[in-house]
């Protein structure tokens, strides 16, 4: 039994990043000796197990054949004669398809430290377009290393995977979970880019296509100011129509964060950059409205996505806050006990709007 570390482990090591996570491979071993060995299974569709002590993934060397369209479409075959090189053939880029043996030798049979060399994206077989995660993880490697370019027989393996149809296969958890993570990444624009390249955004992200370059210049300037991905999100749908978020929401099956903040900042990034001065009144409202006093995130966030629209001084938002931290101050303590809910609630608006008022006068 031989254990190889592989993938992106080998892959941001050599780009000297930091190594997020450890995966393995084992060859010439069966699930009854791994299991032996105190390895926990985890693998739904093939032989994964955790490492005992570590919890890292030690996975069989396996071949894959696909026999039906879709996610699922996928016949694994992991026995102890499966090699190294046979495992590292089924996998999506020459840079993710590279091992390392227990003494640090480099395994490299797609010369794939050559393509991280001339920054490089570039698919290890024809194989490629069985799965189209493959185009996703792909978009979002570009976003991961916005100074590496596509192979062109990749692009052109893409852009046919996307004719054929093979991106409507594509189950939204995955879609989601690619889009997120490229969220996080150094360029995020270079997922929607890519995406945008090969055909595949209109399927995927029809209202985003729309009106691509305003999607992604608001984008662009959210990760100048935010590392945070629901804030980077809610600037790239900003230009979205309510019932077209919605509906972007419904088909991604988006987190309740993600959905939350970027309705939020459709409906009230107006409210803010409105140069008109505002009632002490209209303020209140629009702090009652967006929860604040039960939820305070809630405005610290959606300031966060107004800061990305450029046009907003410094001090509106520091104003903002400052309005809220007054009246927040005031709460349930400040109303006699002896009234009724709807007295107290009235009352307590009553004193807030005086706040207010004293603030901006
Ligand atoms: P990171 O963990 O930094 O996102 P990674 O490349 O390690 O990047 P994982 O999802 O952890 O990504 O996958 C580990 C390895 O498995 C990859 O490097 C790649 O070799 C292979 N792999 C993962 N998903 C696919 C896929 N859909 N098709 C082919 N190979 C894949
Ligand atoms: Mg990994």
């Amino acid at each position: 039994m031989k254990i190889y570390l592989v993938g992106g482990a080998i892959r941001d090591k050599l780009l000297g990043l930091k190594v997020r996570e450890r995966d393995f491979v084992v060859v010439g071993a069966t699930v009854d000796e791994m299991l032996r060995l105190g390895f926990k299974a985890v693998g739904k569709d093939f032989p994964v197990f955790l490492h005992p002590e570590t919890y890292e993934e030690y996975a069989l060397a396996r071949t894959e054949r696909k026999v039906a369209a879709g996610y699922h479409g996928f016949v694994f075959h992991a026995e102890p004669s499966v090699t190294l090189e046979q495992d590292l053939a089924r996998r999506d880029l020459t840079i993710n398809a590279m091992a390392q043996d227990e003494d640090g030798n480099l395994i490299d049979p797609f010369n794939g430290k050559n393509d991280l060399d001339r920054k490089c994206l570039k698919h290890v077989s024809a194989a490629f377009r069985e799965d189209p995660v493959r185009i996703l993880r792909l978009a979002r490697f570009a976003a991961f290393l916005p100074e590496f370019t596509i192979d062109e027989s990749t692009f052109i393996l893409m852009q046919e995977m996307v004719k054929a149809g093979e991106v409507d296969a594509l189950v939204p958890e995955r879609v989601w979970q690619e889009t997120k993570r490229a969220l996080e990444c150094a360029k995020p624009n270079r997922f929607f880019e890519v995406l945008k390249e090969c055909g595949a955004l209109s399927i995927l992200f029809p209202s985003i296509e729309k009106r691509f370059n305003l999607a992604i210049k608001l984008l662009n300037n959210a990760v100048k100011k935010s590392k945070d991905p629901r804030v980077r999100f809610a600037a790239l749908l900003n230009n979205l129509s309510i019932s077209e978020i919605k509906g972007f929401a419904k088909k991604l099956n988006i987190p309740r964060e993600y959905l939350d903040l970027a309705l939020l900042s459709s409906t009230y990034c107006g409210f803010i950059f409105d140069e008109n001065s505002r009632s002490a009144e209209e303020i209140l409202c629009f702090f009652e409205k967006i929860d604040a006093f039960r939820r305070p995130k809630r405005l610290n966030d959606l300031l966060s996505v107004c800061v990305v629209f450029n046009k907003l001084p410094k001090e509106k938002i520091q104003n903002y806050k400052r309005l809220f931290e007054v009246v927040s101050n005031i709460n349930g303590k400040d109303v006699s006990r002896t009234k009724s809910g709807v007295e107290i609630k009235n009352e307590l608006h009553r004193l807030r709007r005086i706040a207010i008022e004293a603030k901006l006068f």
